[in-house]
C-alpha cells in the first residue's frame, strides 16, 4: 500500500533515489540523508504504516527477521562499538516523516550522540499504579 505524498513510499517504490543496503519482498534498509553517525540507517516496511502499533504483526516479524542481522553489518562496517536502535512514534515523539521506520545509529565512544538520558525515580507506589494501568490497555 503506498501514500502519494509519502517520502518513503517513494523510496519503496524507487521513484526517489537512495543508498539501499538491504531488500526483500517485505523490508527495505536504505542510508539516512542527514545522519547522526556515519552509517545511521534507515529500516522500512515497504507498506505504508505511519506507526510501530499500526503496523500489520506480520510485517513486524518480517523487519524483527532482518534488524538484528542488518544492526550487526551497519556496526561492523563503521567499527562501532554499539548502536541505537530507535523508532519515532509521533511528532511529540521527534517522527517526522509519518511511515514507520526504525533507525539504525552507530556508536562510537565519547561520540556526543544522546549524552543526556533524562531519568528520574517513580515516587511511592506510582510505578505500581502506572505497571496496573499499562497491563488494562493491552490489546492483542
Ligand atoms: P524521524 O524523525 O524518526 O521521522 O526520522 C526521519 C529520518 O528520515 C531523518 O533522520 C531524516 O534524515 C531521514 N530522511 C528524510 N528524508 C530522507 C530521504 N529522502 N532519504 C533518506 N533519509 C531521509
Ligand atoms: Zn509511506
Amino acid at each position: 500500500m503506498e501514500r502519494q505524498d509519502c517520502i518513503f513510499c517513494k523510496i519503496a517504490a524507487g521513484q526517489i533515489p537512495s543508498i539501499k543496503i538491504f531488500e526483500n519482498e517485505y523490508v527495505l534498509a536504505f542510508l539516512d540523508i542527514g545522519p547522526i553517525s556515519d552509517g545511521h540507517t534507515l529500516v522500512i516496511p515497504k507498506r505504508h504504516y505511519e506507526r510501530l502499533d499500526q503496523t500489520e504483526p506480520k510485517v513486524m516479524a518480517e523487519i524483527a527477521k532482518v534488524l538484528p542481522a542488518l544492526s550487526a553489518a551497519v556496526s561492523r562496517a563503521m567499527n562501532a562499538e554499539g548502536y541505537n536502535v530507535l523508532c519515532n512514534n509521533g511528532s511529540v515523539a521527534g517522527q517526522v516523516v509519518e511511515h514507520v521506520h526504525f533507525h539504525i545509529i552507530p556508536r562510537h565512544p565519547d561520540d556526543g550522540v544522546f549524552n543526556r538520558w533524562p531519568s528520574y525515580q517513580y515516587p511511592e507506589d506510582k510505578a505500581g499504579q502506572i505497571g496496573e494501568k499499562i497491563k488494562q490497555n493491552i490489546s492483542l
